[in-house]
């Protein structure tokens, strides 16, 4: 068991609870550390200095001691900003907690996250630039698939290779299937064109040069389905943020059909 004492490091602050009678316990995502859960001393007394660097969704800079196993502490914080459009829309926030929510599940408390820590910050920043939140978490939920263990073949044909042409995407072959294949899998998700051609993309696309993304509502709905069921059947996971999620979007959902008088 080791401690790093003096460390610097980077991170997104994903959940605080109250801890005791005057401290609190805060999740951080770190840049070298992973997900860590510091002690904050006196941090519900009036007049705590480092208030601001432990809201959530919050990046700064701190210094602290790092503890492999057990709690971890925070001595100072510089450079603290705050994803504001995170934090005023119920929305993104629920879809910013998701995306934590999924990164923490790929790997746990005691590993670092390499890359991903530099993608989940490129996430939660595109999602706070405005971008679509929708499409900003099924390319999390695409790429990190891997982390999961769960490798669908997304480049060509599982049964014969090819690479052109039109594609479906099935489960139980763990990939696309070409038109030629498709009679293997009757259970094959009967996928449109344009929707496998954005699985294919997004599972590739850098999320560090994502600047736009605009998709169709109806390819959107799409998308968010096949990942459901890949995430409910394949990878077997079963978050609280991701239900809230949903729960969020069948209620703006309902929202939307009673503005425009819709009925289903
Ligand atoms: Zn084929």
């Amino acid at each position: 068991m080791g401690t790093t004492r003096m460390a610097e490091f980077k991170g997104i602050v994903m959940f605080r609870r109250d801890y005791r009678e005057r401290d609190m316990l805060v999740k951080i995502l770190t840049d070298h550390y992973g997900f860590k859960m510091f002690f904050i001393r006196g941090a519900r007394k009036r007049g705590f200095k480092m208030g601001a660097s432990i809201l959530p969704f919050t990046t700064a800079i701190y210094t602290g001691t790092i503890n492999d196993e057990g709690l971890s502490f925070i001595d100072a914080a510089k450079d603290v900003s705050q994803y504001q459009k995170i934090c005023q829309d119920i929305l993104l926030n629920a879809y910013a907690t998701y995306i934590l929510g999924l990164v923490s599940a790929a790997f746990g408390d005691a590993r670092a996250l390499g890359r991903w820590y530099p993608k989940t910050v490129a996430a939660l920043g595109a999602i706070d630039r405005g971008l679509d939140a929708g499409v900003v978490t099924n390319i999390v939920e695409l790429q990190l698939l891997a982390n999961f263990g769960v490798k669908p073949n997304l480049k060509r044909c599982v049964i014969c290779g090819q690479t052109q042409g039109e594609f479906d995407f099935s489960e139980s072959y763990g990939g696309l299937l070409c038109r030629k294949h498709w009679s293997v899998d009757t259970n094959r998700m009967h996928l449109d064109k344009r929707t496998v051609y954005f699985i294919r993309f997004l599972s590739s696309v850098d999320l560090l040069r994502l600047n736009s993304i605009s998709l169709k509502e109806e390819t959107k709905q799409k998308l968010r389905y096949v990942l459901d069921q890949i995430y409910n059947n394949d990878v077997g996971l079963n978050l609280k943020p991701k239900h809230f999620l949903d729960e969020m979007l069948k209620g703006s959902q309902n929202i939307l059909n009673s503005h425009f008088g819709i009925d289903k």
